[in-house]
């Protein structure tokens, strides 16, 4: 009876040490996405996705910044990292910077849809920050692919048979699930032992198939060189 109740109490002291741990202990998977609430200058709005990839930049695609059907700018956008049906881990409606790659003033190009957000405060420290990698094929292990998002709640999938379209773009093929990805979302690799997940495209849009943008150096050297702080 003794050892029961002490396991139990055990479980407890566990339990409360889950409820009350610091916000850098949850898991960086969630709390460092932000489900995004966009308005443009058109008037159009829409939902997105985007991650943090250091201490003070996160990565979207680019038509979550710049509306695909009218190339009109972001009017403003509320942030809400680690969003689970109404509850959230941090939300930031205030200023930031933002880059994209393409302004679809030509149509929609999915080869282009990524661009970058830069605040000016390191929330990062609040929402935690996902490693990146801009690897070469042979180095990046697409069996232990990922994808996250939002649609109201989080959607993690795994997913395998990931075809390299060029050195900009890759695809999959889609499952239901996935296509409840917030657009903009991160597609990551992760596997036991792996200290943090690793950002390596940014998932565009899906038909039959999902698109995903790679992180690539370009991306890397224009958030760096706008202020982004990467370790
Ligand atoms: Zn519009």
């Amino acid at each position: 009876m003794k050892r029961t109740l002490s396991v139990l109490l055990l479980a407890v002291f566990l339990l409360g040490a889950a409820l009350t741990a610091p916000a850098q202990a949850a898991d960086v998977r969630e709390t460092a996405v932000a489900y995004m609430d966009i308005t443009f200058e058109c008037g159009c709005t829409r939902l997105g996705t985007g991650t943090m990839i250091a201490v003070n930049g996160l990565v979207t695609a680019a038509h979550n910044l710049v509306c695909y059907q009218h190339s009109r700018k972001l009017k403003n956008c509320t942030f809400y990292f680690g969003r689970n049906n109404n509850r959230y881990h941090y939300k930031y409606s205030g200023n930031f910077s933002y880059t994209w790659f393409t302004d679809f003033s030509k149509g929609y190009v999915s080869s282009d849809d990524i661009g970058y957000v830069v605040f000016p405060k390191d929330i990062g420290n609040t929402t935690g920050w996902y490693a990146w990698s801009v690897e070469s094929d042979d180095d990046i292990r697409w069996e232990y692919c990922n994808m996250t998002g939002y649609s109201g709640s989080v959607t993690v999938s795994d997913f395998a048979q990931v075809d390299v379209l060029n050195d900009k773009e890759i695809t999959w093929p889609i499952s239901y699930e996935m296509k409840q990805c917030g657009q903009g979302g991160p597609v990551y690799y992760l596997w036991e032992g792996m200290e943090y997940p690793t950002l390596v495209a940014v998932y565009t849009t899906c038909g039959t198939v999902g698109y995903a943008r790679r992180m690539t150096r370009e991306v890397y050297d224009s958030m760096r060189s706008n202020g982004v702080k990467f370790n």
